[in-house]
C-alpha cells in the first residue's frame, strides 16, 4: 500500500463531497445534509443523501453509498490509486515520493512510453501512404474516421521501424525492452511488418503494445500482440478500455467483444462502451476491470460452437469471484456472423435486440450442462444434478450460491415435469440455428424432490439477517418484544438467541450491547455471536428488522401450505398440481 491511512483522511478532510457528487448531481439543502436523485437507480424523489459532515453520500433506495474515493470509482470506472491521485491534486495534497529506485525505474518507463508512441506515431503515418492496407481496411468497412479515432496503422518490411527510431536517438536495447524490435540469428529486427496495426493502450490512454493482423491472407499466425513486458500484461488490460470506461458508466453496462475489430465495429455504430481482450480468453484481471465500471456485462459471443465454449469458459471463470450485484450477461449472434458482419447486415436495430436479449449467466450455464443431450435414464439425470450442483460449489459468495442453487432446481423441476416433451424452453437466445432440446421426458426424481422440499434457503437467509440486527442493536428486543415473540427461527441456535434476548428484556436489563455480548457469550452462545456479528446499514435498524421480521413471518406461515402443495404434485403429478406448486415455490424465492 503506497498511501497511509493519515495521508488518506487528509485528502478526505480537504475533499468537499458534496461540491465532487454535485458535478453530477443536482443537490439540494434540507437540514445538515444535502439530497439529490440517486444516480445509480432510477427515482422520481430523492432518496440520495451527500454529508459534508460525514464525507460520505449515501442512497437510502438502493444502498449505494461511500467516500469520495469510492464516488470516483463508481461514477468514472477509476481504480483507487487513480481516484486518490485525482482528488489529492484538486485538493492540494502531495503524494509520498518514492525511492531513488522507484524513481529511476519510473523515469525508464516513461522514456520506453515515449518510445511506443514514437513508434504508434511513425505506423500511423505509414497507413496513409499504404495503397494495400487501405484497401484492406476498406474491405473491412473502416473508412478514415475509423482508423484516426483507434490510431490504426501499418508496419512496413525491411526493418523501418527500427531504421525509423534510431533517426531518433533510440537505443536498441529501448526497442527491444519496448516490444518492438527482437533480436534472432539475423540481428536485429523488427517484431512486426507487414501488418495492419492496432495501438493497445492503458486506462489512462497512453499506448503500451500493438496488436497486428497479417495482411497478406497466408501471414501466419494471423493476428499477433506485443509480448509482456514491463507495462503490459495482456491480462490486465482490454482493448479500447479507457475509451470505452465512461460510455459504459453512462451506458449501465459494457460490451465485451471477442476482437478488436468487433470493438471498431460496434464503436462506429455507436456502441461506444465496447471493449475486446487481447487475444486470449477473459481472465480474472479483466473480469475486476469489467466489473469496476458496470456490474453486468454483456459478452457477445459469435454464433457458433467455438464462441459458445467460449461463453462457457468465461461462465465458469466468473463463478469464484461473483458478489451480490456482480454478474454477467451472455448475447450470442446469430450462426456464422460477428458483430462487424451483423452491422453491415442487419443494421444497428439487429445488434441492439441481440444485447437486450443477453441471458444470464446462471441460464447459459444450464444449457451447457442440458442442450442436446439425452436425460432419459435415472443415472443421467442424477449427473446433471451433479454437476449442477459442482457449478454451484465453484460459487464462493454463500447468498449467491444459493440463489444458484434455487434457480437450478428450479430448472431441473421445470425440466422433468413433463411426461411428454414438449416446446423447449427458449431463454430470449436470438439466432437463426436449431438446437435440440435435452430430452426430459420422465416424472421428476426422487432427489430433485427431496431437495425441492428440503429447500429453506430463503427462510435461513432471512433468520441471519434478523440475528445480525439483533447482536448489532439488542435494544431491539425491548422495544419489539412482542414482534420477536411471535416469531420462531427454524435454527436451534438463533431460535436460542431470540429467547435469552426476550429473557433478558422482561427481566428489565437494560440490553446496552457489551453486557448482552458478556451474558450470551456466558450462556453458551459464543458461536453465534461470532457467526452473526457482521456489518448491518448503519441508518434504520429498527426499519431493516421490522421489515425482515415481516417475510420471516410470512414465509413461516406459508412453509406448510408449500409443503402441501409439493406433496399434491408428488403423488398426482399433472400440470394442475404442479402449478400450485410452482406458484408457491416462486413466491418463496423472491424474498
Ligand atoms: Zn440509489
Amino acid at each position: 500500500m503506497r498511501y497511509g491511512p493519515n495521508l488518506l483522511d487528509e485528502i478526505l478532510r480537504r475533499t468537499d463531497i458534496v461540491q465532487l457528487v454535485g458535478r453530477k448531481v443536482k443537490l439540494a439543502r434540507r437540514g445538515q445534509a444535502f439530497w439529490g436523485c440517486c444516480p445509480f437507480h432510477k427515482e422520481k424523489s430523492p432518496s440520495f443523501k451527500v454529508e459534508n459532515a460525514r464525507r460520505t453520500y449515501k442512497c437510502f433506495g438502493c444502498g449505494k453509498g461511500g467516500d469520495a474515493f469510492k464516488w470516483l470509482m463508481e461514477t468514472e470506472g477509476l481504480s483507487f490509486p487513480e481516484s486518490v491521485e485525482r482528488l489529492a491534486g484538486e485538493a492540494g495534497v502531495e503524494l509520498p515520493k518514492w525511492s531513488p529506485e522507484d524513481e529511476a525505474r519510473e523515469e525508464k518507463k516513461k522514456s520506453l512510453y515515449e518510445v511506443i508512441e514514437a513508434a504508434a506515431a511513425f505506423y500511423e503515418s505509414q497507413l496513409r501512404t499504404n495503397r494495400e492496407a487501405q484497401a484492406y481496411l476498406q474491405s473491412r468497412g473502416l473508412d478514415a474516421g475509423a482508423a484516426a479515432r483507434f490510431r490504426l496503422g501499418f508496419a512496413p518490411r525491411g526493418n523501418a521501424l527500427i531504421e525509423h527510431l534510431k533517426t531518433k536517438n533510440i537505443t536498441t536495447d529501448d526497442m527491444i525492452e519496448a516490444g518492438l524490435a527482437r533480436s534472432g540469428d539475423q540481428g536485429l529486427r523488427d517484431f512486426f511488418y507487414d501488418r495492419v496495426m492496432f495501438p493497445i493502450t492503458d486506462l489512462r490512454g497512453r499506448v503500451v503494445a500493438f496488436g497486428g493482423r497479417g495482411l497478406s491472407p497466408d501471414a501466419k499466425p494471423k493476428y499477433i500482440n506485443t509480448g509482456e513486458t514491463d507495462f503490459f500484461a495482456k491480462g490486465r488490460l482490454l482493448y479500447n478500455l479507457a475509451e470505452a470506461r465512461k460510455a459504459a458508466i453512462k451506458a449501465g453496462t459494457i460490451i465485451v467483444a471477442e476482437g478488436y475489430m468487433d470493438v471498431i465495429a460496434l464503436v462506429g455504430a455507436g456502441f461506444e462502451h465496447a471493449v475486446a481482450p487481447l487475444g486470449t480468453a477473459l481472465t480474472e484481471d479483466q473480469l475486476q476491470l469489467l466489473w469496476r465500471v458496470a456490474p453486468e456485462p454483456i459478452m457477445a459471443f459469435d454464433g457458433d460452437d467455438a464462441g459458445l465454449k467460449a461463453a462457457h469458459r468465461a461462465a465458469r471463470l466468473a463463478l469464484p469471484a461473483l458478489k451480490p450485484g456482480h454478474s454477467l450477461r451472455f448475447a450470442f449472434l446469430p450462426a456464422g456472423e460477428d458483430p462487424d458482419s451483423l452491422l453491415r447486415g442487419q443494421g444497428t436495430s439487429a445488434m441492439r435486440r441481440i444485447l437486450d436479449a443477453a441471458e444470464p449467466l446462471a441460464r447459459v450455464l444450464w444449457r451447457a450442462e442440458t442442450e442436446g443431450r439425452d436425460f432419459s435414464t435415472p443415472e443421467r439425470r442424477a449427473g446433471l444434478e451433479r454437476a449442477l450442483s459442482d457449478i454451484v460449489s465453484l460459487i464462493a459468495d454463500g447468498k449467491i450460491a444459493d440463489y444458484y442453487r434455487r434457480e437450478f432446481d428450479q430448472l431441473v423441476f421445470d425440466a422433468f415435469k413433463r411426461r411428454k416433451p414438449a416446446a423447449p424452453r427458449q431463454y430470449g437466445r436470438v439466432g437463426s440455428r436449431e438446437r435440440r432440446p435435452a430430452t426430459l421426458a420422465e416424472p421428476v426424481s426422487a432427489a430433485v424432490k427431496t431437495s425441492l422440499l428440503a429447500r429453506g434457503g430463503a427462510r435461513k437467509l432471512k433468520e441471519a439477517e434478523l440475528a445480525r440486527l439483533l447482536l448489532a442493536a439488542p435494544s431491539l428486543a425491548l422495544d419489539h418484544g412482542e414482534t420477536l415473540a411471535a416469531l420462531s427461527f427454524s435454527e436451534p441456535s438463533l431460535d436460542r438467541l431470540r429467547q435469552e434476548l426476550l429473557n433478558l428484556a422482561a427481566s428489565g436489563h437494560r440490553l446496552e450491547k457489551d453486557g448482552v455480548r458478556n451474558h450470551l457469550e456466558r450462556s453458551g452462545l459464543g458461536g453465534v455471536l461470532e457467526r452473526y456479528s457482521g456489518e448491518v446499514p448503519d441508518e434504520d435498524v429498527e426499519g431493516c428488522f421490522l421489515g425482515a421480521a415481516t417475510q420471516l413471518r410470512e414465509m413461516t406461515e406459508r412453509a406448510p401450505e408449500r409443503s402441501k402443495a409439493m406433496e399434491r404434485f408428488k403423488s398426482d403429478p399433472n400440470e394442475q398440481t404442479w402449478a400450485d406448486a410452482s406458484r408457491l415455490l416462486a413466491r418463496g424465492s423472491k424474498d
